[in-house]
């Protein structure tokens, strides 16, 4: 029972300060990550103190170069990818909404691609690693929804259609079988690879993508990162312009961050219950 009390009250005390610090610097630029999206049901890569889980997502060398790797990459997408379009709008997401309501927040920055803070009615979202809800043909440009592309796919593959295995970050799926006679859909224009558009790892953000990040932290008082362990170099990056720049930064997460000597308030806490609580301080009333 203690230790609950003593959950509860690092809770109430974690919220508190979060509204002090919003309300200290009221025009946030906002970092997430996968820790934001794991009340929806969207499996984590890294553990609390930052390292895989699991083996690491897909190469885009890889994707591009290798049938074998886009075969057992697309078939496992057509199980685990049900998963991240059914997922609902968690607490975290719809804390962050409620605080760009009320004209607090610049941009919410997102390193998921799972679109929840746009469902959770975000406007002022950059998504940084892109979107996993459609594909690119990496030829000519042409761009679909990516549930057509699956929809194409169960139809062209009604073995692998019928399958079923637990769900992996990202769209994937823990299956293990023979994937060489997987047919894949290519792009209907020109028959080149699609490619969901998603930063993969070993890929770049966009340019246009990671300008409109700095612009919008320029305009910033102060960085607040949600729910990321900040290891990837295109998020930690900010941080540390950020730190060049003599905002404050603050950190809410479960675990360890790459950013915890730039860190000016860090809150190792359950997110949703801690921005939940300080959305109510902040209130009127
Ligand atoms: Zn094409």
């Amino acid at each position: 029972m203690t230790q609950v009390n003593n959950a509860g009250n690092d809770i109430i005390r974690a919220g508190e300060e979060l509204a002090a610090f919003i309300t200290r610097y009221p025009r946030l630029w906002v970092i997430t990550g996968a820790g934001v999206s794991t009340d929806s049901g969207i499996p984590d890569y890294r553990d609390a103190n930052g390292q895989w889980k699991r083996s690491p997502p897909v190469q885009h060398g890889d994707f591009m170069a290798s049938k074998a790797v886009r075969q057992r990459y697309w078939a496992r997408a057509l199980i685990g990818f049900k998963a991240m379009g059914q997922a609902p709008v968690g607490g975290a997401h719809r804390v962050l909404a409620a605080l760009e309501a009320q004209g607090l927040v610049e941009a919410v920055v997102t390193q998921n691609v799972d679109r929840l803070h746009q469902r959770a009615g975000s406007k002022r979202v950059i998504d940084l690693h892109g979107r996993a809800d459609t594909v690119s043909c990496m030829r000519c440009g042409y761009r679909m929804m990516r549930y057509a592309m699956h929809a194409e796919m169960a139809q062209m593959n009604p073995r692998f259609a019928a399958l079923d295995a637990a769900h992996a970050p990202d769209g994937d799926a823990d299956l293990e079988t023979d994937f060489s006679t997987f047919e894949i859909y290519p792009c209907p224009r020109c028959s080149g690879i699609l490619k969901p558009d998603v930063v993969y790892y070993g890929d770049v953000v966009p340019p246009e993508r990671r300008l409109a990040a700095q612009a919008a932290l320029a305009r910033s008082k102060a960085v607040l990162a949600v729910g990321t362990s900040l290891m990837v170099y295109s998020g930690y990056r900010f941080c540390r312009e950020a730190h060049a720049m003599g905002l404050p930064i603050a950190s809410l997460s479960l675990g360890v961050t790459r950013a915890d000597a730039l860190l000016s308030h860090q809150w190792r806490a359950p997110l949703t219950p801690v921005l939940e609580h300080a959305l109510a301080c902040l209130r009127p009333g």
